[in-house]
Formats: C-alpha cells, structure tokens, sequence
C-alpha cells in the first residue's frame, strides 16, 4: 500500500510503477467526494452516495475506510479478494488512517510512506493541482502537517524529490517484496 499526504504525488508515482511493474493491479476506491473533470466512474473511483456508502459499510464490503477533508474513502472487498486469492500483487493508494487498517488486518502489506521534499512544496503542488478550492486546501495542508508526523509508522519512507528517482525506488521495494 502506497500512503502519503495529499498532493505529494502518489497517483503520478503509482502510474509509473505499474507501467514498469506490469504486474501489479491498483484497487479502485469508493469515495463520495465528486468527481473532478475528467475523472470516470469505475476508473478513478466509484463514485457512491453518502447514502450508498453507509450501506456498503453497513454490508461489511469495506476491508478499510476514513473520512478526508469532509468526504469518505474506502477500499472495497471485492477490489482484493478475488486477486488477492489468485496470488496478483494490488496496490493501494490510501490515506493515513486506511493505511493504518490496512497494517492491522494485513500486516502481510508492504507499507510505503511517500513523503515531499518539504511543505513548502506540498503547498506549491496542490496549488498547481488547481483542483480544490481553496478552504479545501487548506484543510489539506493541515491535515498533511498531522500525516507527516506519521511517517516513521511506515517500513518504506520515499522521498518525493524526482520523479525518476522517486520512481526507481518504488520499484526496488516492490520488486524486492514480489
Ligand atoms: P483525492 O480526493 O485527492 O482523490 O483523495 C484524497 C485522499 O484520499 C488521498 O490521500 C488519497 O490517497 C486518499 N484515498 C483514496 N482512496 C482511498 C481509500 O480507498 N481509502 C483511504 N483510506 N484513503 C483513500
């Protein structure tokens, strides 16, 4: 599992290692915060109802779950069971209180902290970003200072300085965990 604060580029960094670990699936979340442009149904999320939510949770379909910046997010069951089962390496890209979960009911997981250069450059990404308003980034970079404190939690610590270099790390965990 891939955890980090937000905007410090885990879904640029998951693209990446998935194109050069072909092997690996990614889950696909649930959340009911709305779509961003361009996002898709079934690709970037399910995107569910509060009320849908509730009920899925409900139904136990949620191996973990957290609230973020007002809205829910969850990795579903049925996005790790049958893969799981079926030997395939999933990634998952959560927040630290999912990533958490994760650690108690698979402690198998390997665990892995993306972290920016500095706040400073959180800040100047989820600018650039464009795509929350901004009360919804300063909650962000709030809630990011909390999750920062969280980082010696995890076995695998990346610094998100370089892309490239970033990436060829990742690789080099995962590759080493497979
Ligand atoms: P965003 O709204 O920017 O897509 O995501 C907000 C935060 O929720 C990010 O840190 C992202 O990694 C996290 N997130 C996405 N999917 C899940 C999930 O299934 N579970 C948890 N706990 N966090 C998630």
């Amino acid at each position: 599992m891939i955890t980090g604060p937000s905007g410090v580029g885990k879904g640029t960094l998951i693209r990446s290692l998935v194109q050069q670990v072909p092997e690996l699936e990614v889950s696909v979340s649930a959340t009911t915060r709305p779509p961003r442009p361009g996002e898709a149904d079934g690709v970037d999320y399910h995107f569910l109802s509060p009320a849908e939510f509730d009920a899925r949770l409900a139904d136990g379909d949620f191996v973990e779950h957290a609230t973020y910046s007002g809205h829910r997010y969850g990795t579903l069951r049925s996005e790790l069971e049958s893969r799981v089962q079926a030997g395939a390496p999933v990634v998952l890209e959560i927040e630290i209180q999912g990533a958490r979960q994760v650690r108690e009911s698979m402690p198998e997981a390997v665990q892995v902290f993306i972290a920016p250069p500095s706040l400073e450059a959180l800040r100047a990404r989820l600018v650039g970003r464009g795509t929350n308003s901004p009360r919804d980034m300063d909650a962000r970079l709030r809630t990011a200072r909390e999750e920062m404190a969280a980082r010696d939690e995890f076995a695998h610590v990346v610094v998100n300085d370089r892309l490239e270099r970033a990436v060829a790390e990742l690789v080099t965990i995962v590759r080493s965990a497979l």
